[in-house]
C-alpha cells in the first residue's frame, strides 16, 4: 500500500473535456489535491465556476469553483502538473513547466514520440519511466520531467495486446477504430456532420495508433525505447457516439495458441498497478465478455470507473490468427485517469515529491 501523502496538483487545459475529468476523478483522491488551474485567455482571471461550462454529469465540485484560471505558464502554486492542452500549445508549454522544475503528466500528443519521453501504461511498460533519467541528463531538467500517456485509442489497443505480446508475441495487427464525439474535444464534430453519420477520417490519429503501439510495447534500450517487431495498420471512423473508443482487432501471434489460451491470457491480465493497489488501477485491467453482442460503448465504457478495457467477440480468424473487439472509455482509461494513474506510479516508483519551490 502507498504511503498518504497529499500532492498539490496544476491542470492545464481545465476548462476542456479532459480537463473536466481531471477535476472530476481527482474529487476525494487520497494523494493528489487540486491547486492550480489555467486555461486560455479566454478563461484567465476567472474563476473556475466563470470560466467553466460543466459538462459532466453532476456538480462542478466546489473546491475548484473559486480557484483563479491562470495562463499554462511556469509558476503556479503546485507540485506537478497534467496537461490536457491543444497539441500546438502543450509542446512549448509542457517545455516551460519541466525547465523550470515541475513534472508534467501529459495526455497531449506533443511530446509523445520524443526518443526520452515515456509513453507509459502502468499495467504495459512501467519500465519506461527510466527514460526520465535520460530526458533529465539531455535536457538539463533538474527536477522537472515530462511523462505521456497514449493516444485515446492507442491506450485501449494496447492494453488488449500487451499480455497476448508477452505470452505469444504479436507480429502483426490490423486495427479498425469507432471513436466517440468527446475524442474531439468540445464543441468537436458539428452536429449536422455526425447525425446519421460515420466520418471515415480522423487527423493524425491512424499515425499515433500504428507508432505509439510499436514504442509502448517496446523495450528499453540506451536511454531510448527500441519498437517492438510487429506490424500495425490502423484506419480510423468518428461514430455517432458521445463516450468510448471501439476497436475491431485482429492480430497474428509469432506462437501458436488456442483459444481457450487467448481467452484466459487476457482476462487474467494484471501488472504492477493492480499489485501496489494504486488508487486508480482498476482490478481487472481487461473485462473478457462472452455475450456476442458485447462489448458496447453505453454498457461497458463505464466499466470498473472507466479504467477496464472491456474485450469481447474473440474468435479465430480466417486470415489472421484471432480476431476481438475492444473497447475503452476515451476521457478516462483514454485520457485523464490514464495520466492519474500514472501519476500514482511515478508516486510509487520515487519520482514525484513535494515541490521545492514551494
Ligand atoms: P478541449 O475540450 O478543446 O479543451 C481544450 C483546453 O485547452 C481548454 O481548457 C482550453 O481553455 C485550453 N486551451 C485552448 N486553447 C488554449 C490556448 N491558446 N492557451 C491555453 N489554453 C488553451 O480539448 P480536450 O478534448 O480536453 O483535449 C485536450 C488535449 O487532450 C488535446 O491535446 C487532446 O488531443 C488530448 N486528448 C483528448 C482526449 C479526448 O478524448 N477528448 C483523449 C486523449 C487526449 P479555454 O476553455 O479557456 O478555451
Amino acid at each position: 500500500m502507498i504511503a498518504m501523502k497529499n500532492f498539490r496538483v496544476g491542470i492545464l487545459g481545465a476548462t476542456g473535456v479532459v480537463g473536466q475529468r481531471f477535476i472530476q476523478l481527482l474529487e476525494g483522491h487520497p494523494q493528489f489535491e487540486v491547486a492550480a488551474l489555467a486555461a486560455s485567455d479566454r478563461s484567465q482571471g476567472k474563476t473556475y465556476a466563470e470560466a467553466c461550462k460543466w459538462r459532466l454529469p453532476g456538480d462542478m465540485p466546489d473546491h475548484v469553483k473559486q480557484i483563479v484560471v491562470q495562463p499554462p505558464a511556469p509558476p503556479l502554486d503546485c507540485d506537478f502538473v497534467f496537461s490536457s492542452l491543444p497539441t500546438e500549445i502543450a509542446t512549448d508549454a509542457e517545455t516551460q513547466f519541466a525547465a523550470a522544475g515541475y513534472p508534467v503528466i501529459s495526455n497531449s500528443s506533443s511530446h509523445r514520440m520524443g526518443a526520452d519521453i515515456p509513453l507509459l501504461i502502468p499495467e504495459v511498460n512501467p519500465q519506461h519511466i527510466a527514460l526520465i533519467d535520460a530526458q533529465r541528463k539531455n535536457r538539463a531538467y533538474e527536477s522537472g520531467f515530462i511523462v505521456t500517456n497514449p493516444n485515446c485509442s492507442a491506450i485501449a489497443i494496447v492494453i488488449a495486446l500487451a499480455p497476448l505480446h508477452t505470452k505469444f508475441g504479436v507480429a502483426s495487427c490490423v486495427v479498425t477504430t469507432m471513436q466517440a464525439l468527446s475524442g474531439a474535444g468540445y464543441p468537436g464534430v458539428a452536429s449536422l456532420d455526425a447525425t446519421d453519420n460515420v466520418i471515415p477520417y480522423i487527423g493524425g490519429e491512424e499515425e499515433k495508433i500504428e507508432a505509439e503501439t510499436l514504442k509502448l510495447l517496446g523495450k528499453v534500450g540506451e536511454g531510448i525505447i527500441d519498437d517492438a517487431k510487429m506490424t500495425v495498420s490502423a484506419q480510423c471512423n468518428r461514430v455517432n457516439v458521445t463516450d468510448g473508443h471501439m476497436a475491431s482487432i485482429r492480430v497474428k501471434l509469432s506462437q501458436s495458441a488456442s483459444l481457450d489460451q487467448v481467452k484466459e491470457t487476457l482476462g487474467s491480465f494484471t501488472a504492477e498497478p493492480q499489485e501496489l493497489k494504486l488508487h486508480s488501477a482498476p482490478a481487472r485491467p481487461v473485462i473478457v465478455r462472452d455475450e456476442v453482442d458485447r462489448p458496447q460503448p453505453r454498457l461497458d465504457r463505464d466499466a470498473e470507473k472507466g479504467m477496464s478495457v472491456t474485450v469481447g467477440r474473440i474468435m479465430p480468424d480466417s486470415v489472421f490468427d484471432f480476431r476481438f473487439v475492444a473497447l475503452g472509455h476515451n476521457t478516462i482509461r483514454g485520457a485523464a485517469g490514464a495520466a492519474i494513474l500514472n501519476a500514482e506510479l511515478l508516486v510509487a516508483r520515487g519520482y514525484l515529491s513535494r515541490n521545492h519551490l514551494r
